[in-house]
């Protein structure tokens, strides 16, 4: 009997985790379950549309998901569909590769006003997320607060600011494209609370403000260290050569002369929001200027307020708890040991470790749930364990509809057909009208 395992999640920890067992357990038959019709997880609703390149490790998943001991089953959700208790009755291993799919909870006053959104929900919206298409964001606005210093704070002002031109040779959807470029923002503040030097930007993705066609990227100088040795102090000897990196970028902006283009992007550092301001719907940003004192951002008692109509609040993501899985509230994850949550539940990627680290940060977590899988397994596996066939008997039983790999590869075609010349796909952005272009998509019977 071969050793059956179930995948629950197919973002970049599921793909390790299903590839590293490929390699290292000749025996395993491997089951990726998936609540979505599509597979990737944040690759195709977190990454960036206008970063295709990153994107282009989904082919490398693909590879994994065509192998013949690898089987998936898309639109079916665990804890919906069926229970995680039943999934483990049906195989000898479960891996939980479920992210971490919400957000951080902003809380300062006024931050449930209509015109705040949490990073989750807006990347989710504009990468065609099916759980966000109604989002609706207040786009009729001149002024956008981002509130958060790493990569997505950067990512949502950029796909704002970018041109009409170049959003259109991205993978964004459609209504989104023609939302965007309707809307009358012109001014983005990025709103760090600590300095430049404590940003968690990646330099790539900082640099990539100064080629903006239509919007400028500006610093303040006087907020730059003028003491860089000491603001770099409590950062190890790596970190410290990324973080300078970024110093030179950002002196670089703030050196720049005043420009043409229409848009300004606004690093704004030494601001901590403490409350949104609006009647009815977001008006204003408060911010207290704050100094960062042995590492800490503490308020200095003084504060100003930026005027938007549209506030997003990248602080970060945080997990969902899993019925059948214990859950550890202050820490957002699933608790482990290693990856290890008892001897034949395993975690891997954001739910095993929290929403942190990039795609890569995620092979590791693969490799070792494969090993205690083989660990703890017995080689022969467990005959009353059936695998897909009675995954796919509840399923019938249930009326799920699935979506498999072939049929995921028909969606892929039809969206990639949809973006033309100019753009790598178009979105399907619910998954009913996924759903509906499959069951429609009757290849033209051959007519010798
Ligand atoms: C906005 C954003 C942009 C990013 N950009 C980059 C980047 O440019 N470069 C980089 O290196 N890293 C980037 N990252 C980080 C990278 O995306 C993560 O490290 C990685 O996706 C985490 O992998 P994961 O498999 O743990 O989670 P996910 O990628 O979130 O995958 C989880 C999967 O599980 C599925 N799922 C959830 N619950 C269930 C359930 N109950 N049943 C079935 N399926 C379920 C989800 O639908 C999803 O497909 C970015 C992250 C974000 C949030």
């Amino acid at each position: 009997m071969p050793i059956r395992v179930a995948i629950i999640g197919s973002g970049p920890a599921g793909f390790y985790t299903a590839s590293a067992l490929l390699k290292d357990c000749p025996n395993c038959e491997i089951d990726i379950i998936e609540r979505l019709p599509t597979p990737y997880g944040l690759i195709r609703g977190g990454v960036a549309p206008d970063h295709q390149t990153t994107k282009k490790v989904a082919n490398k998943y693909e590879q994994t998901a065509l192998m013949e001991r690898v089987r998936f089953y898309g639109n079916i959700e665990v804890g919906r569909d069926v229970s995680l208790a039943e999934v483990r009755g049906l195989y000898d291993a479960v891996v939980l590769a479920i992210g971490a799919r919400s957000d951080r909870k902003f809380t300062i006053p006024g931050a449930d006003k209509p015109g705040v959104y949490g990073s989750a929900a807006f990347v989710g919206w504009y990468n065609g997320h099916p759980d966000f298409q109604n989002l609706d964001p207040h786009l009729d606005t001149s002024g956008v607060a981002v509130v958060g210093n790493g990569n997505v704070a950067i990512d949502c002002a950029r796909v704002l600011m970018r041109s009409p031109y170049g959003r259109a040779r991205t993978d964004l959807p459609t209504q989104v494209i023609e939302a965007i470029d309707r809307s009358p923002i012109h001014e983005v503040h990025v709103l760090g609370r600590r300095g430049p030097a404590d940003a968690a930007f990646t330099n790539v993705e900082l640099r990539e403000l100064g080629v903006l066609t239509e919007a400028e990227p500006r610093v303040r100088a006087e907020q730059l260290p003028s003491d860089v040795d000491a603001a770099l102090a409590g950062y190890e000897k790596r970190e410290r050569r990324v973080r300078q990196r970024n110093l030179n970028t950002l002196a670089e902006y703030a050196e720049r002369a005043p420009s043409e283009k229409p848009k300004s992007l606004h690093l704004e550092f030494f601001a901590s929001p403490v409350e949104i301001i609006g009647d009815g719907r977001v008006e204003a940003i408060r911010c207290e200027r704050t100094q960062v004192i042995d590492g800490r951002a503490e308020g200095t008692g003084s504060f100003f307020e930026i005027p938007c109509g549209l506030v997003i609040a990248a602080i970060g993501y945080r997990a969902e708890p899993l019925d059948g899985a214990p859950f550890d509230e202050a820490r957002g994850i699933i608790p482990n040991t290693s990856g290890r949550i008892e001897a034949g539940l395993y975690a891997v990627g954001w739910i095993k470790r929290g929403p942190v680290g990039v795609i890569s940060t995620n092979r590791p977590d693969g490799q070792q749930a494969a090993s205690h899988i083989q660990d703890d397994i017995p080689p022969e596996g467990d005959p009353s364990k059936t695998g897909h066939q009675g995954l796919e008997a509840l399923l019938h039983e249930r009326a799920r509809r699935w979506v498999c790999f072939d049929e995921w590869k028909r969606i892929d075609e039809m969206e990639r057909i949809a973006g033309g010349d100019d753009a790598p796909r178009r979105k399907f952005v619910s998954v009913d009208e996924m759903l509906n272009a499959l069951d429609n998509d009757h290849p033209e019977a051959a007519d010798d």
